[in-house]
């Protein structure tokens, strides 16, 4: 039986528009990320890197295009995949990643983000990479991790100068090679590192890979076999690791190679990828070690005390990390309410609506400059007790406190945006999966602030130097003022510190953010931070500014223009 015939009237509405697509934002591209970002641009200035302007110019224009910021996409919708053996059989630990990946990498490393402040030291060189790393990683969060641990583990390896002669210059060089070969055959290498074990990450002293002397040598340089396992090794195609394990002497730091002197695989295999809910194109591995070859580095016994060069390094470049996927986050909120209106104005002009981008700004505002500080004091600690002390102590409560406010900033930026912020093809997701990771990895928040803790205790002078840091800022902000005279009452009180830390660290942390910002902040800036962060009682939501902050302003300033 056939159809009833349908007879279009001559009127039929069949296929026509629904409506026109208006009162939407559109894509954030095609915009030079350091020109637009003027608290950076400050900050580079302030800190002692005028001088890499135009290069982090033209880099932030060439890293904003819609076509570069599309491989941030792509590296993390299609995940890196591992081949354990190739199809004859034979072991061959491979990681595939996507070619936007690669190129991410590439750039990276022709950059200089691995190594400038080692190969080019100068005033402002850390200064100068750790903008570049901020720019980076708001493309891209992920591929930064291979980038930092290759950076990190210079002033470790240089604890032992055979092994630094021999590796330094490779792994500095401004060469990409992520061919699965040995590390005879390339210019450029790439370093990872192997701590965590299963039963402990924080406490590594619990550590159960053991390290056997090959010859009759030990010590600083010479040939062990490893075996054992790691439960976390991220970036597995690094062409080394730095890694703990038992010497007979105690535990002792390593370098791990991938490949043998003789071309043959090193028995370090890679079991399996982590699942990751966020940090997505970035592979992170659990492996065993079976006999594989390692030298070690730094003194027998003495591993925490040599990888800790390396991990202070890593931890700062979680300041920078989360600092940036702040200032990504934000930028596409004030982006988004420029251009989208509600019950007749833009958002961002909604009394309310004002009030949380300028939080959210003001949040930003304070992990630069302390990010951006610590960059500074180390390029001067070196010639500088007062920056040495700084970098030992503020290290700790920079990664602390900028990392744990990362993902309540990453979701009320998202909210900025509506319900098509929580959309997979928005880049809410993203930043939002990636927010706690640096929190987590790196030492953990109370390790944080245990840190914070032991510095204090094992060099008083810390805290005169905190101090010290502090009192810059003297008499320019009354508030500011008393936090900070209440702050040194918690030191006076020693009693229960250890359970007190947190409450101790967040407020070290607010205290020399506001001072950075009270001395070089527009004051807009700095009377709204220590209004809202040093006056107010108990916790608050962001949005939650007091009376009289110059919303607008702030809003204006850090509005990036497509
Ligand atoms: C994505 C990702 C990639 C990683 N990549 C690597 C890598 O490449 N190489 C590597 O070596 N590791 C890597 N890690 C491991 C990471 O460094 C550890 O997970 C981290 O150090 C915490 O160790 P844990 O997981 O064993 O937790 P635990 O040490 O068990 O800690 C659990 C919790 O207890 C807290 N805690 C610990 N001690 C104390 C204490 N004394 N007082 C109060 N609280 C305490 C910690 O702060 C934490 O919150 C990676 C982790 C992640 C998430």
């Amino acid at each position: 039986m056939n159809a009833p015939e349908t007879t279009l009237r001559k009127d039929s509405l069949y296929l026509a528009e629904t409506h026109e697509v208006i009162n939407v934002a559109r894509d954030l591209v095609d915009y030079n990320l350091y020109e637009q970002d003027a608290a950076l641009k400050e900050a580079v200035r302030r800190e002692g890197a005028d001088w890499a302007e135009a290069e982090l110019s033209a880099f932030g224009a060439r890293i904003g295009t819609a076509e570069y910021l599309e491989l941030g996409v792509l590296a993390n919708r299609v995940p890196p995949e591992l081949d354990t053996h190739d199809r004859f059989g034979n072991r061959i630990d491979l990681v595939r990643f996507h070619p936007a990946y690669h190129t991410l990498m590439k750039t990276a490393i022709e950059q200089g983000l691995h190594s400038s402040p080692w190969t080019e030291p100068r005033v402002g060189a850390h200064v100068a990479r750790a903008a570049g790393i901020y720019l980076h990683s708001q493309v891209e969060a992920g591929h930064q991790c291979p980038v930092t641990m290759t950076f990190a583990a210079v002033p470790t390896l240089r604890t032992t100068p055979q092994l630094a002669a021999l590796w330094e210059p490779r792994i500095t060089a401004r060469v990409y090679d992520p061919r699965n070969v040995p590390d005879t055959q390339k210019k450029g290498l790439t370093i990872g590192m192997a701590m965590t074990e299963k039963q402990g990450g924080s406490d590594v002293r619990a550590n159960t890979t053991r390290a056997y002397p090959v010859g009759l040598a030990q010590g600083p340089g010479e040939a062990y076999e490893l075996v054992g396992h790691k439960f976390f090794v991220s970036a597995p195609m690094c062409d080394a690791f730095l890694a703990l394990a038992q010497a007979p002497g105690g535990l002792s730091c390593f370098l791990l190679p991938r490949w043998r002197p003789d071309g043959s695989k090193n028995p370090l295999q890679v079991l399996r990828l982590k699942r990751k809910m966020g940090n997505v194109s970035n592979a992170s591995s659990e492996t065993e070690l079976r006999g594989a070859l390692a030298w070690m580095v730094g003194e027998e016994g003495r591993g925490v005390r040599t990888i800790i060069e390396m991990v202070a390094m890593t931890r700062f470049d979680c300041m920078v990390g989360s600092s940036a996927g702040q200032r990504a986050a934000v930028a596409q909120a004030l982006h988004h309410c420029s251009m989208r209106s509600a019950f007749g104005k833009l958002l961002n002009q909604q009394p309310l609506m004002r009030n949380v981008l300028a939080d959210l700004v003001l949040e930003t505002e304070g992990s630069l400059a302390l990010t951006m500080r610590i960059a500074r004091a180390l390029d001067a600690r070196a010639a500088d007790e007062h920056e040495e002390l700084l970098v030992r102590l503020v290290t700790a409560v920079g990664k602390y406190w900028i990392c744990k406010r990362t993902p309540q900033h990453a979701y009320e930026s998202m909210e900025c945006i509506g319900g098509s912020g929580v959309m997979e093809d928005s880049p809410f997701p993203r930043l939002f999966r990636e927010s706690p990771v640096n929190a987590i990895w790196e030492g953990s928040g109370n390790v944080q602030c245990l840190d914070v803790l032991r510095a204090m205790q094992k060099m008083p002078a810390t805290v005169d130097a905190f101090f010290a840091e502090l009192a810059k800022a003297k008499g320019a902000n009354a508030a500011l003022d008393r936090y900070v005279a209440a702050l040194r009452g918690e030191f006076a009180d020693l009693a229960d510190l250890e359970y007190r830390a947190r409450d101790v660290v967040d407020r070290m942390a607010l205290a020399i953010q506001a001072a950075l910002l009270v001395q070089h902040a527009p004051a807009m800036i700095a009377d709204a931070f220590c209004a809202s962060r040093l006056e107010a009682a108990g916790h608050h939501n962001y949005g939650a500014l007091p009376r009289g902050v110059d919303c607008e302003g702030i809003i204006a300033r850090a509005t990036p223009r497509a």
